[in-house]
């Protein structure tokens, strides 16, 4: 039996990012991962399949130019899903060579197969070949991530009737699709597929859609949506789902009413992918979505020597902060200093079009009791929007009134989820409206978004001495330009 300084399961985001960590304190690490390949849903079949795909139709479809060109523009007439699928094998195929190469680069050991615990400190691994193999050590990080959620009343067949990962293996491309659930998967892949021109309708139990983003951004992104073609069914529960014959499906819904489509997308939540581990033997239970409850400042769970990050420990649930998670776990778990994150961390959707957010929303501020005052841009209003004929994008940004301190930003547009660094910057740095009146923005730039927004904002700030005065030189400023 191999011992080792730390044991890592899984090799998502949060696992790989923990074993390197360690790895860089030059601990002997192993990485179990059940897995064929290293990277995780978000290598396989998350975040960078469903990006890759987006890129892949925007790019295939013409999107970008048919502000320009009309709605019927594209660069490939007939998209087939090998179309799709080309693209997606090369960007895999990458990701899982830098990764494999990074472990080795860092010594990191490598098992494949799936872990379960023996005793809180020794690790049994089924092997591809169904033989078994033990391993233990001292430290332990559980970065096991989530499966889809499979209701067993839907009948799947990974062919019209689908969940999020097998829709990434396309047999055909449907002429209408009906995606089950509105949340932030649901949403991008019912945008993608509308950019391909397919028919989508969206059902959610819930009154609102995206309810943790500011609501003005999500009422422009909807309005969006629907002015495309998109149907959005609101208050709608599923009571059965049915494949009708070789080419078509039925949702009946609660209320009587029923959707026809070609193909059904069930993207209705994902489950902590627990079940294997065994958690009895280490003392460790997960709760009814299989998720694992951690101390948010250490990553430790009930069982000091036990950590958990990433999807497996719930919201956000992001690649983004999965890595983060899993640094500062293997940094605690060798006694290394951890600082505790900022407050506040970039949320990107990367639906058609993107979203991101950073910070407090109008509706969090109103239910704090927080006096603010808000600024907007438009993309059209920039001369980058132009030349790229963008006809749609938004630009919120929010700011304290007692001190002028920047406290949110929301944009959906084009290149949301890069723009929103520079909020990121000056929000995370306690930085003022005055940041972006004073300071030049490369020009013609989507990026000037943030200056006309804080400029607005500034318009409808009370008027002391001051904010007249530096007012009047950020016009006359922009004037000169
Ligand atoms: C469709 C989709 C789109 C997404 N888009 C984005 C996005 O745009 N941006 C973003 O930041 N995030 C996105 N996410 C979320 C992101 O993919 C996850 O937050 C991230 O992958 C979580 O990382 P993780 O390391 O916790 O787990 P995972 O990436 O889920 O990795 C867990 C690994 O553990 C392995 N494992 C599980 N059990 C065992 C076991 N018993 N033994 C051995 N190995 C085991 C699994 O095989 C898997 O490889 C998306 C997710 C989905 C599904």
């Amino acid at each position: 039996m191999t011992n080792f300084d730390l044991i890592v399961i899984g090799s998502g985001p949060a696992g790989r990012r923990a074993a390197i960590q360690a790895a860089k304190f030059r601990k002997k690490v192993l990485v179990v991962e059940r897995g064929y390949r290293v990277g995780g849903v978000c290598v396989h079949t998350g975040t960078i399949p469903s990006k890759t795909l987006r890129e892949t139709v925007l790019n295939l479809t013409g999107w970008r130019e048919r502000g320009f060109y009309g709605r019927s523009y594209r660069v490939k007439q007939n998209i087939q899903p090998e179309d799709l699928k080309r693209r997606l094998s090369i960007t895999l195929d990458h990701e899982v060579e830098i990764l494999e190469h990074q472990f080795a680069r860092n010594m990191v050991q490598r098992v494949t197969g799936t872990a379960r615990f023996e005793t809180p400190h020794r690790i049994s691994v089924t092997l591809p070949d169904g033989k078994t193999e033990s391993f233990t050590s001292d430290r332990i990080i559980l970065a096991v991530g989530t499966v889809p959620h499979r209701p067993a009343d839907v009948p799947f067949d990974g062919d019209l009737i689908v969940d999020p990962d097998e829709i990434l293996d396309l047999k055909r491309l449907p002429r209408s699709l009906t995606v089950i659930g509105g949340g932030v998967i649901g949403i991008e892949y019912a945008t993608i597929f509308s950019a391909l021109d397919v028919k989508v309708t969206v059902l959610d139990p819930g009154a609102q859609l995206l309810g943790f983003i500011d609501q003005e951004l999500v009422d422009e992104f909807l309005h969006d949506l629907r002015d495309r073609g998109i149907t959005l069914r609101l208050k709608s529960n599923v009571a059965k789902v049915e494949r009708v014959g070789g080419d078509s499906c039925v949702v009946y819904l609660e209320d009587g009413r029923q959707i026809r489509s070609e193909m059904v997308l069930f993207a209705a939540g994902r489950q902590g992918a627990t079940d294997s581990l065994n958690l009895p033997a280490a003392d460790l239970s997960s709760d009814k979505r299989g998720r694992l409850h951690v101390d948010p400042s250490t990553f430790q769970t009930s069982v000091a020597h036990i950590y958990a990050v990433g999807d497996i420990i719930g919201f956000p649930s992001l690649a983004s902060t999965s890595m983060e998670q899993g640094r500062m776990a293997a940094c605690h778990a060798f006694g290394e200093d951890i600082q505790a994150a900022p407050e506040f961390f970039p949320y990107g959707i990367y639906s058609v079009p993107e979203i991101s957010t950073i910070g407090m929303t109008e509706e969090q501020l109103r239910d704090k009791k927080i006096p603010f005052e808000t600024g907007v841009a438009r993309f059209r209003e920039t001369s980058r929007g132009h030349i790229m004929g963008l006809s749609s994008g938004f630009m919120k940004m929010v700011f304290s009134l007692e001190n002028r301190r920047l406290l949110g930003v929301h944009i959906v547009g084009e290149g949301a989820t890069e723009l929103i660094h520079i909020g990121q910057a000056v929000l995370n740095l306690g930085g003022t409206l005055d940041y972006f009146v004073e300071n030049t923005f490369n020009y013609p730039t989507l990026a000037e978004a943030y200056k006309i927004a804080a400029l607005d904002a500034w318009n409808r700030f009370p008027k002391t001495q001051t904010n007249v005065a530096l007012l009047r030189d950020a016009h006359t400023r922009l004037a000169r330009a």
